[in-house]
């Protein structure tokens, strides 16, 4: 098989909510770009990236057009059903950059599957748990307004519950006593400061919520509490807390350096900072070996990403997941039928060939680029 044209759709993805807030950034729609990569046995396979905007990682959604379009037409003629071959390709034509490789991997994945009749989970090493667990997002906004949508949100089926934080470290610790009290017995909460904090706030913050939870009728978990691995470290000499790292875990080395520093329990495991699913593949199978738990998702995307996601989570053991992100169902706007089903604070993937999805080519448009 060989790929015959590459095209790119952009397409921004506006928030059900109005806004999605985190750390000190705000956003009311994402800006995500689709590939479809055509080949000449008529199977055509669909990836999406999706960067959090242009500040989150060293990523930005022009970019990943950029990106795509410069290694595009030397794509051309390759065997996308070779993944390890299309990854060595990509990185012989551009250094870095994996949020753009992310999409041309996934859509890749997705013409493979077609091509064996089998859904992405099976070729990922098959379905490891029935349905994928999700939390839902605690945007960064009034301490009592989020402590609101704890209710809100269980009364949709969630148990597990990511907060956002990382602005004023004053605010932050209110967020955590009002959200904490807001929850019930068996309840999970992740506090995610995507970077935000400078540590000695985070240590001030961890400090000051050390009491929460400590009859152990929930569960709270910091995530990425400042911008480097060293200051993470720190913080995590500071707390009892289980230590969730994701912004900085964008490589094996660093993931080997954490298992070996003892720096987190768990990671955040993002398919476009890893440069697709290939990638991501080898950290989620290394994890398991070393015993990390992942949180599994990406920066950010619509029914093709969130797709993704889902067959990734599903053909990962229950035990070492923790928890995956529907991001599908913060939108207004669909891109594509057969995304994965979301049933209250699980979702599945679905059972069909490839990712399991048809793009809305009305609503994605005219290619931005083709080869
Ligand atoms: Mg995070």
């Amino acid at each position: 098989m060989k790929i015959t044209r590459i095209s790119i759709y952009q397409v921004d993805l506006p928030m059900k909510e109005g806004s999605y807030s985190w750390s000190t950034q705000s956003f009311s729609a994402f800006d995500s770009t689709v590939v479809a990569i055509e080949t000449d046995e008529g199977i055509t396979g669909y990836g999406e990236t999706c960067p959090l905007g242009p500040s989150y990682l060293a990523a930005y959604a022009e970019g990943a057009r950029t990106g795509i379009a410069k290694i595009a037409p030397d794509m051309i003629g390759q065997d996308p059903t070779e993944l390890d071959s299309i990854n060595d390709r990509m990185d012989l034509l551009l250094k870095g950059h994996p949020y753009v490789k992310s999409a041309i991997d996934m859509a890749c994945w997705d013409i493979f599957g077609k091509m064996t009749g089998l859904p992405v989970y099976a070729l990922l090493g098959g379905k490891r748990q029935e349905q994928v667990k999700l939390f839902k997002v605690i945007s960064r906004t009034d301490p009592d307004v989020m402590a609101a949508r704890v209710g809100e949100y269980r009364e949709l089926g969630f148990s597990q519950f990511q907060m956002k934080v990382g602005e004023d470290p004053t605010t932050d610790i209110e967020r955590f006593q009002k959200v904490a009290a807001a929850m019930q017995p068996g309840e999970v909460m992740d506090a995610d400061a995507n970077t935000g904090w400078a540590q000695h706030d985070a240590i001030r913050v961890v400090d000051a919520v050390r009491s929460l939870g400590s009859d152990h009728k929930i569960s709270l978990y910091i995530e990425q509490p400042c911008l480097s691995y060293e200051e993470c470290l720190n913080v995590r000499q500071h707390t009892h807390l289980p230590m969730i790292l994701d912004e900085c875990m964008e490589s094996l080395s660093v993931l080997l350096r954490g298992y070996n520093d003892r720096a987190m329990d768990l990671i955040n495991l993002k398919i476009n900072r890893m440069g697709g699913l290939t990638r991501a593949r080898q950290v989620r199978d290394l994890c398991i070996s070393l015993g990390i738990v992942m949180t599994i998702e990406d920066s950010w995307g619509g029914e093709i990403a969130t797709s993704a996601i889902s067959h990734l989570a599903q053909s990962t053991p229950e035990k070492f997941h923790f928890q995956s992100s529907a991001f599908h169902d913060y939108h207004t706007l669909a891109i594509a039928d057969g995304g994965p089903t979301v049933n209250g604070g699980f979702m599945q993937a679905s059972p069909a060939p490839g990712l399991g999805i048809e793009p809305d080519m009305g609503v994605l448009g005219n290619p931005v680029f083709t080869t």
